[in-house]
């Protein structure tokens, strides 16, 4: 089953800079059977959960997240680049292997207590999804599961985000 994810990611190498190896998910969206697949893994396993919403990564993570959300009954939290939300927000700063970024999410987005997962299409070294996890912490929120499509696992994200629980579908 996973089998047949794996077999449709387009290895690109050197995008979208050199000596990257870039796990392009494109012919999965484009297969209507294995894009479901993608969804239904990252859904189902929180079915029946008392879940608020699904916090989406910006930008692919909201083509996944979207989807999860919709499956699941639930809302969906967009955490976007700086100076993309039209609204108040909380904000903050990490750093990527080149330069650093700034992710935001609006100030009203979630409540004290609220139960989410967090999705992204793939873990690398894992500070985006620990930017995401500040933000959600920063309003109250609590951090169900963080979940990928794909983990590169030799980056060891995962040991960033030991304190919460990690689901990959598929690891590299
Ligand atoms: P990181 O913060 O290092 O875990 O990087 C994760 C973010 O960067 C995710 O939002 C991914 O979409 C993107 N990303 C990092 N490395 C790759 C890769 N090799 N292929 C595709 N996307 C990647």
């Amino acid at each position: 089953m996973s089998d047949q994810l794996k077999n449709a990611i387009r290895d690109v190498p050197d995008f979208p800079i050199k000596g990257i190896l870039f796990k392009d998910i494109t012919p999965i969206l484009q297969d209507p059977k294995l894009f479901r697949l993608a969804v239904d893994t990252l859904a189902d396993r929180h079915a029946g959960k008392n879940l608020k919403a699904v916090v989406g990564i910006d930008a692919r993570g909201f083509i996944f997240a979207g989807a999860v959300a919709y499956k699941l009954g639930i809302g969906f939290i967009p955490v976007r680049k700086k100076g993309k939300l039209p609204w108040k927000t909380v904000v903050t700063s990490y750093t990527l292997e080149y330069g650093s970024e700034t992710s935001e999410m609006h100030i009203d987005a979630l409540a004290k207590g609220d139960n989410v997962v967090i999705v992204d299409d793939l873990l690398a070294t894992g500070g985006t999804a620990m930017a995401a996890a500040t933000l959600v912490n920063n309003l109250g929120g609590k951090i169900v599961e963080i979940d990928f499509l794909i983990e590169l696992a030799f980056l060891k994200g995962r040991e960033r985000l030991k304190d919460y629980p990690v689901f990959s579908a598929l690891a590299y």
